[in-house]
């Protein structure tokens, strides 16, 4: 079985290119080129040198001993909350700005929900001087402030999206259509391991430095470089995309993927899309997403922000079909249960997003001489309100 992307751009049946005539030209130049400057020795030495010196990686791989003891299992965490900016976005965006200047453009836009990738791309288009349009839902924007606020800091343009439920899908459509307005000197930066190909490709390939790491860290730790279990949240799959990568075909791995139920997979508010998703198109290509009867997308539901997607990324759609990965799912209340524990045990408050995969732990018995790496996405500073009012601390 093949897990990664075909020639044709499909995982299985899942993936493919579904967008509008007009987009084809600039999605074609991108999918002609974008190995190609992957694999300029050039390319990796400016994209190698910025994730060292100013993202910070190699990020640590740390062996939680208190939460080990606690669920009497060895968990290591790799720290992409340590990452500038305090999450693996930025791994992509650093890739996609190179890439985008490499192809001649100028100009970059994104979507954002929250407003996580529209601050990590407005941060690498700060570091190349860059114009940056980031298309946001007007409903996010008064949700999420301080995202705004460093957006503008940082030198980027917000637009908001008015259209429709005037959150990220509606930002999508936006700068979707920006795009095909401005198909010259315009990059799009897509957040997640989500969009026509070979964006789920292009964007895993940027994060499998999570995985590549994982691999010699895990070798000096423990003097193997492969894990009993590889875990990872899904929004739209980014973190878990490059957290998996290099141990797709290696079978021994076993791959955990957690979604957010939000209240209860069957409370009608939920984001967990393996088990209430249909087939369908969402974004440009086809994966799994939560949709009504007649094949309108369903606004999801988590308390986190980043996991609050209707879909997940077609790798993991064909993860989820060919039973590769197991899906699990932790609802808000066990997440934040999950985030305040690991704060209490090992000194680290983790993104809410983070806190699911965390989760599994209350779930799910591992034996003692098991090796469970999780990715530890982000880091909770941003989430700081949504835990004050939860615990009322
Ligand atoms: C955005 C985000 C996620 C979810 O996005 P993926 O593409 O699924 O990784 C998870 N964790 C954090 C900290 C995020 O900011």
């Amino acid at each position: 079985m093949n897990y990664n992307v075909n020639e044709k751009g499909y995982y299985g049946v899942f993936g493919g290119t579904y967008i509008p005539e007009m987009l084809y030209p600039n999605v074609e130049e991108l999918r002609q080129n974008y190995l190609k400057v992957m694999a300029e020795p050039d390319f990796q030495k400016e994209f190698q040198q910025l994730l060292k010196d100013y993202v910070g990686r190699p990020s640590p791989l740390y062996f939680a001993k208190r939460l080990s003891e606690k669920y009497n299992t060895k968990i290591y965490l790799k720290r992409e909350d340590l990452n500038h900016t305090g999450a693996h976005k930025i791994n992509n965006t650093v890739g996609q700005i190179l890439m985008a200047k490499r192809l001649g453009k100028s100009r970059i836009i994104a979507e954002t929900g929250a407003g996580q990738h529209g601050v990590a791309t407005a941060t690498v288009c700060a570091l190349m001087g860059m114009e940056c349009i980031v298309y946001m839902g007007e409903i996010d924007i008064a949700r999420q402030a301080p995202n705004v606020a460093r957006m503008k800091m940082l030198g980027a343009t917000v637009i908001p999206a008015l259209s429709g439920s005037r959150t990220l899908k509606d930002a999508t459509n936006e700068a979707i259509r920006d795009w095909i307005n401005n198909p010259v000197n315009t990059h799009y930066i897509i957040g997640s391991a989500i969009g026509p190909h070979p964006y789920p490709d292009m964007v895993t390939r940027f994060q499998s430095i999570i995985s590549e790491e994982i691999k010699w860290q895990l070798k000096e730790h423990e003097g193997r470089e492969n894990p009993d279990y590889v875990v990872a949240c899904i929004g739209g799959g980014s973190n878990a995309a490059g957290t998996y990568y290099h141990f797709l075909h290696e079978e021994s791995v076993k791959i955990i993927a957690v979604e957010a139920a939000g209240l209860g997979v069957d409370s009608g508010e939920s984001a967990a899309t393996s088990i209430l998703g249909k087939e369908g198109i969402i974004h440009g290509c086809k994966t799994l997403l939560m949709q009504t009867k007649d094949g309108q997308i369903t606004e999801p539901y988590s308390i986190s922000a980043g996991l609050d997607y209707p879909g997940v990324g077609p790798m993991h759609a064909h993860l989820c079909k060919t039973g590769r990965a197991e899906f699990m799912s932790a609802t808000d209340d066990e997440a934040m249960k999950s985030g305040l524990e690991l704060s209490k045990l090992e000194g680290i408050i983790p993104a809410i997003e983070s806190s699911h995969a965390l989760a599994i732990f209350e779930k799910k018995k591992f034996k003692e001489d098991d090796i469970v790496v999780v990715s530890l996405s982000g880091r909770g500073d941003k989430d700081l309100d949504t835990y004050i009012n939860y615990f009322k601390l």
